[in-house]
């Protein structure tokens, strides 16, 4: 056959006069969490706007000047139009929160967010899953309340991978290529240039473009290396998200980190709040150390100055998700970049060490570059201070500086429009009142067939979703309609109304996708039982190089395709945002089953949960705080000593045990009006409980009162007068740190063993300083229950023990301690090395007792 070529041409249409801001509002990513604006793209032409993707931009190219015409001339779509662009250009001028203006003046605050992911919206795939989707809600929480804030992250080109699944159960991974003019994002000019930075690389510079999106009232610059100053591999740097080798790795990293710093710098701005988003943009304190050095500050004072002002959130206690580079890689990689900027390789090398070994790890770095941290979760919080123990090694990891921050998710993004348009009826202001958890029993007065009926229509919505998907996969993968149907068959008898329940995340071992088979009989049973079906739909994607991962997928697909199983067992392919938003909406009941405890978070229970959803978890992550015995189930997750498979077997018995005795009665428990009221109950429940509780404005608000306003003001402190503090504070570390291994404590004489409940023992210490001050110490008694063997850090729990004298070396301190509990308690000494601007006292890590 004759090759022909073919020529691309896109006729563009011109948007009339009367509707020319359908133009702005496609570049604002306000379009991902306002339906009203997305309405107006599907009102044009609807099947268009389904098969762009529901992406503005690219629909505004696509779509006829007729179409456009029309629409320009219909009174309807105008006043809709203007109503919608009246929202907008409200949301647009109100004012910051005043708990906003209390913590972070705008005029004089500014912070920085960097993350390698950002998930807003399925027309702009730059995420991958949880860490991008979080990223992208915390950004549009802090649009909602009126942050001083900037993020920054990278432009991939090809984002994160599509997946199918093929007959076989296998994953395919395809990558597409997007062009930035059908993405949500302008070039930067400059002085009428467009705006680039560039970073030191082996040999040679790199240089990146920059990209600004907007989101509501804030902005997100992206960096990517697609242009014509790099070679050709340099430009494909940032293809892809998670993409290429270990180098590949760390060069992006260098470009986030150095080169985002890069960008904010060329646009004059300067945050005094930096939040380093897990380990992948940790690289931004060496470029701002830099700067400090730069202005004059040795290495020490400029790292004690860069690390006040700022925050690191480690997400997730799983290896996989902290990069750790070879000596070899750092040496080669960051080479010529160190040694521009007058950094010594081995101080920073240092700062990336964990338990002794002879790599770098990117975490390390985060935690050692930041005076704030947090975990993303209360469990994860704790389980993070014991995994990053290493870095404050004297200090117990109870009380180590690693606080949390439990994750919560972008209401106006993941409630679907019939809840948002009920919650418009039965409680107007509800948009303002998300961090109210009172505000939220409005739910109660909702009158059950109704609120049954929203979820009910939602349910029906996402079963005619997975025909439509499930259709074209068989039809590409020649498995035919005829499964389709029997599939299918269960979701789409609405009078049936049969229990469904979902599981979609990131196919990664430890979520533990397939416990629910752990017994293939008895789940058979419970399934098929046809007076009370239950179907399960399945969705995610497992990374390319995860092999474990991709075997879940195959598992579950064989079964979904096994006789005994189908109908009841459904497996889709390519899990995004917009899948996400339609299953979350339209189940019953979400399933989580992940190992405790390396569920960090997880979000996608919170979505649910707001949309009517029931969850069925194993108490991790947000999980661990969110049930209250009224509002889901828990599986209650068996010590981690035991062996593992016992562990799983257990937790399925239990899983199986909550579906067969409590859910499956309960859903089909229905009088004659349809539906059971006790699950009406229990839905209410979870969404009045967790909707106030798990958003992105609460936590974005945690954020700001708990590490954004301190940050700034520490940041501020230590850098005033050309860092003068920072650099006290870096040489008094460094004297503690040579003086500490020679000191010692002791008691002097003994303490009485027994007191009146309403006198004090006297305590005395003694203590050898090795040339260090008393005022360079706190020496703390500790007091315990006996029976809890808990104590509280603060309050009554803890006294100090006062300077007394000095002489021959010898430090006396002493106190007279009341008893803090009624009968037993045990006291116990113990000093630390103290200075008044640590950011956390327990900073140093260094701690003796007796
Ligand atoms: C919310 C979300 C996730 C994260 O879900 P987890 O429960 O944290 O696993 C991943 N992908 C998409 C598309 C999401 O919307």
């Amino acid at each position: 056959m004759r090759k022909v070529t073919e020529f691309r041409l896109e006729a563009r249409p011109d948007i009339p006069e009367p509707i020319s801001r359908l133009e702005e509002l496609a570049n604002d990513l306000f379009y991902s969490w306002d339906n009203g604006v997305r309405s107006l793209y599907a009102r044009i032409d609807l099947p268009l706007w389904q098969k762009v993707e529901h992406n503005p931009k690219l629909f505004l190219r696509r779509v006829a000047q007729a179409r456009l015409d029309e629409a320009s001339e219909d009174r309807s779509f105008l006043a809709e139009y203007r109503s919608v662009l009246s929202s907008y250009d409200a949301y647009l001028d109100a004012e910051p929160v005043p708990e906003v203006v209390d913590n972070l003046a705008p005029e004089t605050s500014l912070v920085a967010y960097f993350c390698a992911e950002f998930g807003f919206h399925e027309s702009f795939p730059i995420y991958s899953g949880g860490l991008g989707i979080l990223a992208g809600d915390h950004c549009k929480a802090a649009s909602d309340l009126g942050l001083p804030f900037v993020a920054v992250g990278l432009l991939y080109q090809q984002g994160y991978f599509i997946q199918s699944i093929d007959s076989q159960g296998h994953q395919i991974a395809r990558y597409h290529s997007h062009s930035s003019d059908e993405l949500p994002i302008v070039p930067v000019e400059q002085d009428g240039t467009l705006m680039k930075v560039s970073v030191p690389f082996p040999g040679r510079t790199v240089t990146a473009r920059v990209w600004e999106a907007r989101v509501g009232h804030i902005r997100l610059y992206l960096l990517d290396t697609h242009t014509e100053e790099n070679s050709a591999e340099d430009q494909e740097l940032t293809l892809q998200l998670y993409g290429g080798d270990e180098s590949t790795r760390i060069s992006q990293e260098m470009l986030l980190g150095i080169g985002g710093t890069r960008v904010l710098q060329s646009l004059g701005l300067e945050p005094t709040v930096w939040h380093i988003n897990e380990g992948h943009a940790a690289f931004q304190i060496l470029e701002r150390c830099r700067m400090k050095m730069a202005e004059g500050l040795e290495f020490e004072a400029a790292l004690e100055a860069v690390a006040g002002a700022t925050l690191f959130t480690t997400h997730t206690p799983v290896p996989a998700g902290h990069d750790i580079f070879q000596r070899s890689l750092m040496q080669h990689a960051l080479g010529d970049y160190l040694g521009d900027s007058g950094l010594d390789f081995e101080k920073v090398f240092s700062l990336g060490a964990k338990n002794g070994g002879d790599s770098f790890n990117m975490t390390s770095l985060g935690l050692r570059g930041s005076r704030f941290h947090n975990g993303v979760s209360r469990i994860h919080g704790t389980v993070a201070s014991e995994m990053e123990g290493d870095i404050w090694p004297q200090v117990p990891a109870a009380e180590n500086p690693i606080g949390y921050i439990t994750n919560g998710v972008h209401v106006p993004t993941f409630l679907a429009p019939e809840w948002a348009s009920l919650f418009d009826i039965q409680a107007p202001s509800w948009k303002s009142e998300l961090r109210n958890p009172q505000f939220w029993s409005f739910v109660d007065n909702i009158p059950d067939y109704h609120y049954w009926s929203v979820h009910k229509a939602l349910k029906q919505q996402m079963g005619e979703f997975v025909v439509d998907q499930l259709g074209r996969q068989h039809r590409r993968n020649g498995t035919g309609h005829s499964i389709t149907e029997r599939m299918t068959r269960h979701l789409v008898s609405p009078d049936k109304d049969t229990l469904v329940i979902g599981f979609a995340r990131r196919f990664a071992t430890y979520k533990r996708a397939t416990l629910i088979f752990s017994d293939l009989q008895r789940l058979e049973e419970i399934l098929t039982n046809p007076d009370c079906p239950v179907v399960l739909v399945f969705a995610g994607k497992a990374h390319p190089r995860d092999k474990p991962g991709q075997h879940l997928i195959k598992v579950i697909h064989d079964l979904s395709m096994n006789p005994r199983f189908m109908g009841h067992i459904i497996l889709l392919e390519d899990y995004d945002q917009a899948m996400a938003r339609r299953m979350l909406s339209g189940v019953d009941v979400w399933l989580n089953t992940p190992q405790y405890p390396k569920e960090a978070s997880g979000t996608s229970g919170e979505k649910a949960a707001l949309n009517g959803a029931l969850n069925l978890s194993v108490l991790d992550g947000w999980w661990g705080e969110g049930y209250d015995g009224t509002n889901g189930w828990a599986i209650t997750p068996r010590d981690t000593e035991l062996d593992a498979e016992f562990r799983n077997e257990e937790e399925a018995r239990d899983l199986l045990d909550l579906l067969e005795y409590e859910m499956v009665p309960l859903y089909y428990d229905r009088a004659a009006q349809g539906y059971s009221s006790g699950w009406v109950r229990r839905s209410k429940n979870s969404m009045k409980s967790i909707t106030p509780r798990f958003n992105s404005q609460r936590m974005v608000m945690d954020y700001v009162e708990k590490y954004y306003g301190p940050a700034t003001a520490q940041g501020k402190r230590l850098s005033a007068e050309h860092g003068a503090l920072a650099a006290e504070l870096a040489e008094w570390k460094a004297k503690v740190n040579r003086a500490w291994p020679g000191v010692s404590l002791t008691i002097c004489g003994s303490v009485s063993q027994t007191c009146a409940h309403d006198e004090a023992v006297e305590i005395r210490v003694e203590a050898q300083l090795n040339g260090l001050s008393a005022s360079d110490v706190q020496v703390q008694c500790l007091i315990e229950p006996r029976c809890t063997g808990s104590y509280e850090d603060s309050g009554p729990g803890h006294v100090f023990l006062e300077y007394e004298s000095e002489s021959d070396g010898r430090t006396l301190f002493s106190a007279r301690v009341p008893p803090s509990y009624p009968g037993l308690q045990t006291l116990k000494l113990r000093m630390y090395p103290y200075h008044d601007a640590l950011s956390h006292p327990l900073e140093m890590g260094a701690m003796l007792w007796i």
